[in-house]
């Protein structure tokens, strides 16, 4: 059934997910480099979706676009999970969540899933790749091939990188990525992927070492599930701005600027994976920067 819910691009049809949105951090703590009177000027552009009007808590959302493409339903990033043990995390720590719930009302059930790309392999990417049963973490999706960077698998194993232990991640390749990979599921990929006629992978990497974009190109349609490339629409209108969660502030930025700027050249709709409120925007191309030229109607289940 086609519903409000869903934006047709070309042959795909999209819809968004949410899992939970809310407060994560106070403005003036989010960017190492940008003075709190940013955050103020664009004050307009970002409250009530993106900043709380009172306390100046930036505003983010956890949330899975739905992507159905050559026929196949394609899950883009998997949130933070329920009852998973993050003691780094306190306010994702054993969460309860109606995420397969809100996934229902979007008309998927987890048998139904072809495809889940983790667009890299932070713990808010990769949460719902399994549940909890019986003790056991499994994969939440028993059909679903998962499409991981290699760069990242090899990145966030805690044999490879011991200081994972500790850190925002503690856990997470444990009971959201090893279980994927015992059980079989998982393709990695590296450089560039075609998942299909209309999608594919690309690296973007500054965020993480191996985080990604998924590129749409149906009809005359271009649109670019743009993962952490960008946290706040802030990072629009301040490209050069790179969050407080980039492992490598300087190549986050300049794979920010390349990809606004190839979004702006081509009209495509950018799905950033924690923008709150309308959640899609187009941009264009300022000469100087960038700006804000339309938010895309996405509803969220
Ligand atoms: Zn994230």
């Amino acid at each position: 059934m086609q519903d409000v819910h869903e934006i047709v691009l070309g042959d795909v049809t999209v819809a968004r997910v949410e899992e939970m949105h809310g407060p994560i951090m106070p403005a003036d703590q989010f960017f190492p480099d940008l003075p709190e009177q940013a955050w103020k000027d664009h004050r307009d552009t970002l409250v009530p979706d993106h900043l709380g009007a009172e306390d100046a808590m930036v505003i983010t959302a956890m949330q899975t676009w739905v992507v159905r493409s050559a026929g196949r339903t394609i899950l883009i990033d998997t949130g933070v999970g329920n009852d998973k043990t993050r003691p780094v995390a306190e306010s994702w720590d054993h969460l309860s969540l109606d995420y397969l719930g809100n996934l229902a009302r979007a008309g998927v059930r987890p048998e139904d899933v072809d495809l889940v790309i983790n667009t890299h392999l932070h713990l808010d990417h990769i949460g719902w790749n399994t549940r909890l049963v019986d003790g056991d973490w499994v994969p939440a999706f028993p059909n679903a091939t998962y499409l991981m960077p290699k760069v990242d698998v090899d990145y966030w194993n805690p044999a490879n990188n011991p200081n994972i232990v500790g850190g925002i991640n503690e856990n997470a390749f444990e009971d959201s990525i090893a279980p994927v990979l015992a059980a079989g599921q998982v393709q990695l990929w590296e450089t560039s992927h075609a998942i299909d006629a209309n999608l594919r992978l690309e690296t973007a990497p500054g965020h993480t070492p191996g985080a990604s974009v998924v590129m749409l190109a149906s009809g005359g349609d271009r649109a670019l599930f743009a993962g952490d490339i960008m946290h706040t629409p802030l990072q629009v209108t301040h490209p050069d701005h790179s969050s407080c969660f980039d492992l490598d502030p300087d190549q986050s930025r300049t794979t920010r600027l390349r990809l606004l700027g190839w979004a702006a050249d081509n009209n495509a709709l950018m799905l950033p994976a924690h923008f709150s409120g309308h959640s899609a925007l187009e941009v264009v191309n300022t000469g100087s920067g960038f700006a804000i030229k339309q938010w895309g109607p996405l509803p969220r289940y």
